[in-house]
């Protein structure tokens, strides 16, 4: 068997730097809590829980001293969700990039922004809550979409490629005038290429099935699977293919990675 790894692998640069962060306050304060996933991976999840931090949905019920630290999540924060945050210890990890579109909805409030996601990914439930903001999730959302004022559309950033640029050719005709705005980020596209241009019978996504990233990438060959720990890995299914090559999510650490495929390379 022949097992290739997909370059880049294991974490972008950005949810590296969001892990460090935390690691780095855990030193200063006894308590840190994480308002929702920090990312969709649920390896990093139990890690983080076994060094004693917590997760949690909702900030009542949080002591707000000076040795608690709420951690503000890669996918964004609601705009309601910052209000209540005033009184408390926090920093904010969002990743630049969703920075910055959440800048950019704030910075064009006179206009209205259509927002393509899917309806419960954290990046839409964090974009949301702003008042211009018009969230659509497949086609069949634009008929709900009446008048709109200088309308611009953006997109989660892990968003489908293919159906992102189809939505955005049924809305030109819609509204022409409107802006597209494409935010979807490289990473996990450059990924793509470098999947679509790999010769393999079977592609391996190492990372968390409710990753839309994984789900993106997994999407680029026929036969694919998302494995996330050893448990996993159906040993008999796998020595059916020649050639196996192995990618991973944005939000997949190379430890994790390292792991399935020593396991795989023994076992298989
Ligand atoms: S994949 Fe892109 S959007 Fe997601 S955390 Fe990395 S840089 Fe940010």
């Amino acid at each position: 068997m022949e097992i290739k790894i997909i370059q880049p692998i294991g974490l972008c640069v950005s949810a590296s730097s969001i892990l460090d962060e935390i690691y780095k306050h855990q030193e200063k304060y006894h308590k840190i809590y994480i308002l929702g996933d920090i990312l969709h991976n649920e390896y990093v999840i139990n890690y983080l829980s076994e060094r004693g931090i917590k997760f949690i949905k909702e900030l009542e019920g949080i002591v707000n001293d000076k040795y608690t630290l709420v951690v503000l999540p890669s996918h964004g924060t609601s705009p309601l969700v910052y209000e209540k945050l005033k009184k408390y210890n926090y920093i904010d990890l969002t990743c630049p990039k969703i920075k910055k579109m959440h800048e950019f909805i704030i910075n064009n409030s006179d206009k209205d922004i259509i927002f393509l996601g899917q309806p419960n990914h954290s990046e839409t439930v964090a974009s949301r809550d702003y008042d211009n903001v018009k969230v659509i999730s497949s086609k069949k959302d634009i008929d709900k979409l009446g008048e709109l004022n200088n309308p611009i559309l953006m997109c989660q950033t892990t968003f489908n490629k293919d159906i992102f640029v189809e939505i955005s050719e049924i809305l030109k005709e819609k509204y022409p005038n409107i802006v597209i705005n494409n935010t979807l980020c490289n990473i996990p596209l450059d990924r793509i290429i470098n999947i679509n241009s790999t010769d393999c019978d079977l592609l391996l996504v190492i990372g968390s099935k409710t990753s839309s990233n994984a789900n993106e990438i997994s999407k680029s060959k026929p036969n694919s699977m998302i494995i996330g720990k050893v448990e996993e890995i159906d040993l008999d299914e796998l020595r059916k293919y020649k050639k196996i090559a192995i990618a991973s999510a944005s939000s997949t650490p190379i430890q994790q990675v390292d792991e399935i495929v020593e396991y795989i390379r023994k076992n298989a």
